[in-house]
């Protein structure tokens, strides 16, 4: 009997005494981690991605329509596992993430990514085919990812085309031909900007109708040139008047 209760002491002991990795805070509390497993077969870090590319590539078009994606089409929010706790992530500085439902502060994100594992699993929208990274396939997730942590692989002639088939029953699910003009259009769009580039060719371009970086980037050219031009218009009339004036 002695014996089974040193035993489960020494076993509860590291875990009870453990402290969350990057926390930060003068006064910490020790606390015991949580020790849930998560059994939750699903990137975060490629979902994130996958989330970044509707977001920058896709709801800029979208907006513009102001159409309202269906919710279930698998690019509706309310079908990505992770929003909840990535909406209840707050960065104040490269270096400085709070915890949006216990305000804890961590000083990077993929601690406040383990944080949310441990602690808020309960978040977590667990129902199957709610998993955005399954659509990386389709939608070029290694694109916005960090290249270090993409591997170059030979180009899978199957499994292209299982994510061309993906990628098309995205565009008809998501906006249905039949269901008004600007869901035709966006069908159109969302099949030129991702679904013909899925190829093992490499000729296609990704993302060939830009997005939300390529629109500023534009508007920030237009603005500086208008800026260097506008003292050159100024003294065009400046002179004018002059001539006129002497003349
Ligand atoms: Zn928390």
């Amino acid at each position: 009997m002695l014996a089974a209760i040193l035993i489960f002491a020494l076993a509860s002991f590291p875990q009870a005494f453990s402290q969350e990795v990057g926390e930060i805070g003068g006064e910490r509390s020790i606390e015991a981690e949580s020790g849930h497993e998560l059994q939750v077969h699903c990137s975060r870090e490629r979902s994130r991605a996958a989330w970044k590319v509707i977001d920058e590539y896709l709801m800029p078009f979208v907006e513009q329509e102001r159409y309202q994606i269906p919710s279930k089409c698998r690019l509706h929010p309310s079908n990505d596992l992770f929003r909840d706790q990535e909406q209840h992530k707050i960065n104040y500085d490269f270096n400085q993430w709070q915890c949006g439902y216990c305000k804890k502060s961590f000083r990077a994100e993929k601690y406040l990514d383990q944080h949310f594992d441990n602690r808020h699993f309960d978040r977590l929208n667990v129902t199957d085919g709610k998993c955005l990274a399954d659509l990386c396939g389709a939608l070029h997730c290694d694109h916005v990812m960090d290249s270090r942590s993409v591997k170059k692989t030979r180009c899978n002639l199957a499994a292209t085309a299982k994510n061309r088939h993906l990628c098309e029953s995205l565009a008809d699910r998501c906006f249905p031909l039949n269901l008004s003009p600007s869901a035709a259009r966006l069908h159109e769009l969302f099949l030129r900007q991702f679904c013909d580039a899925v190829t093992c060719s490499g000729k296609k371009k990704i993302f060939p109708k830009g997005g939300k970086k390529s629109v500023s980037v534009f508007y920030l050219a237009i603005s500086i040139l208008s800026l260097m031009l506008l003292p050159l218009f100024y003294l065009i009339v400046y002179l004018h008047q002059r001539y006129l004036l002497f003349s």
